[in-house]
């Protein structure tokens, strides 16, 4: 055997290809030590982490030695009062992020070959992980003007090899949403042998009249699962906790390939404390509200043009390239999203922060809008 021609690359599979590597919302440094930086990058929570979480997770810091728990139990015990035993705790998937449980379904009931639909602009990893899997991606854009869902465009472009549909209601990064009709002509419409995985991690935030989460159709419909994370309302992005729900059977079925101890001590003491947190969860939502009217007069009198938004960020036409707005910010100590990758060309996601924070980019873009009028 000729040793030498044989070459480890052979053992490469195509479809992992480092190069589409993710990106996250880069941080700014400050240019002096004056300079108070403000990152709006990531759709983080502008008030911090909630105080009882914090408090838990002092607790249980020392005996780091020890392994944390096997499994999630706990925590989907808690999620089972926090949903108000609507929901069982066999219903429940916990895993290390929501990112990660998007990640397991993908793995349960994609292979090689099969099909999983997006709408772009969407989260990236719906499209990164289905690629890891050797799945061809089928893009059926939001309608550009509003970014709503085409849902015929949807439902012509299922095959037999169609495994899961990508939902994400407010959606990431246009904070668009899917009405109740609209969620419930799919699923009525949608074989049952298509995985419908909503993504609802900005529910929270969302006040629209028609808005709807997945809990009321759960029961009816085995194939829809709801992802959901502490990253974003709870303020623990660096916990790396995640949950979902499901039909009691499809949860046995991924609870199978649930890695045991995958959630640290910290993040599972963490995540618990912060389910019984009303009044931080109050005060993260009374704060995003009254922010995204602040944010949404001041872009008005700017003349910035901003999609209507049902998240804690804002999507935004920027009034100069977006490189060059991003990288104007940055300077001006403000970190901002570009997000093309997400099929969003041209244009530039705002977290709402703090009003401090608020008011440091609003000051910021009028100094932009002097300096482009000379
Ligand atoms: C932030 C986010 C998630 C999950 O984030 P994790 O930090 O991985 O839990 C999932 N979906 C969307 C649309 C998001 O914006």
């Amino acid at each position: 055997m000729n040793t030498k021609t044989k070459s480890i690359k052979s053992l490469f599979k195509p479809y992992l290809t480092v190069k589409n590597a993710y990106k996250g919302g880069k941080s700014v440094l400050p240019k002096n030590k004056d300079q108070k930086v403000f990152k709006l990058s990531s759709n983080e929570n502008p008030i911090g982490s909630s105080p009882l979480a914090i408090e838990a997770i002092k607790n249980s810091i020392e005996n780091l030695h020890l392994y944390p728990d096997a499994t999630d139990i706990r925590l989907r015990e808690a999620l089972e009062i926090y949903y108000n035993y609507q929901l069982t705790k066999d219903q429940f998937i916990c895993a290390a992020s929501g990112s990660e449980i998007i990640d397991l379904v993908i793995r349960a009931f994609v292979k090689e070959g099969d099909e999983v639909i997006v709408s772009t602009p969407c989260f990236v990893p719906y499209k990164m992980f289905s690629r890891w899997s050797g799945a061809t991606v089928v893009d059926i854009p939001l309608f550009e003007d509003n970014y709503g869902l085409n849902m015929e465009g949807i439902l012509n472009a299922i095959t037999k090899k169609t495994r899961i549909i990508f939902l994400t209601s407010p959606n990431n990064p246009t904070g668009s949403y899917i009405s109740k009709v609209e969620l419930e002509f799919l699923l009525n419409k949608l074989p049952q042998d298509i995985v419908v995985v909503f993504d609802e991690v900005y529910w929270h935030f969302a006040n629209a009249q028609d808005y709807t989460t997945a809990l009321p159709y759960i029961s009816k419909y085995p194939n829809l699962i709801a992802i959901n994370s502490f990253s974003k309302t709870y303020g623990l992005a660096s916990l790396r906790v995640g949950y979902s729900y499901m039909n009691e059977e499809v949860a046995a079925y991924l609870r199978q390939i649930c890695k045991p101890f995958l959630i640290t001590k910290l993040s599972l003491e963490g995540s618990i404390a912060s389910l019984k947190d009303t009044d931080f969860i109050e005060k993260t939502i009374d704060t995003i509200r009254s922010e995204k009217i602040y944010l949404q007069e001041q872009f008005n009198k700017l003349e910035i043009r901003f999609y209507p938004t049902q998240a804690n960020f804002y999507l935004i036409n920027p009034p100069i390239p977006s490189s060059e707005f991003v990288q104007f910010l940055a300077e001006e100590g403000i970190a901002v999203r570009p997000v093309d990758n997400f099929g969003a060309t041209g244009k530039v996601r705002i977290s709402i922060g703090t009003r401090e924070a608020n008011e440091a980019l609003i000051k910021s873009i009028r100094k932009l809008k002097v300096i482009s009028l000379n």
